[in-house]
């Protein structure tokens, strides 16, 4: 079953994304198609927390490449 999860910066809390998670495990990858809202902020591939700056992940073109440490995930 998809589930909706809340993705927030690991060093400020600010939420960065509404995802909709398909399938068991962790979230390695960020499908675009599967954020249903998007707070961050982009500089080239270099996706980043608005507030602090923190590097959230890479830009992969279909989905975003998520560093672990950076984020914490809601349910
Ligand atoms: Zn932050």
């Amino acid at each position: 079953m998809p589930r909706i999860l809340k993705i927030k910066c690991a060093k400020c809390g600010t939420h960065l994304y509404t995802y909709i998670k398909v399938g068991e495990g962790r979230l390695w990858h960020c499908w675009k198609k599967r954020i249903i809202q998007d707070n961050t902020t982009k500089k080239e591939n270099e996706i980043k927390c608005p507030k602090c700056g923190n590097l959230i992940g890479i830009d992969k073109g279909p989905y975003i490449n998520i560093k672990q440490k950076s984020i914490t995930i809601t349910k």
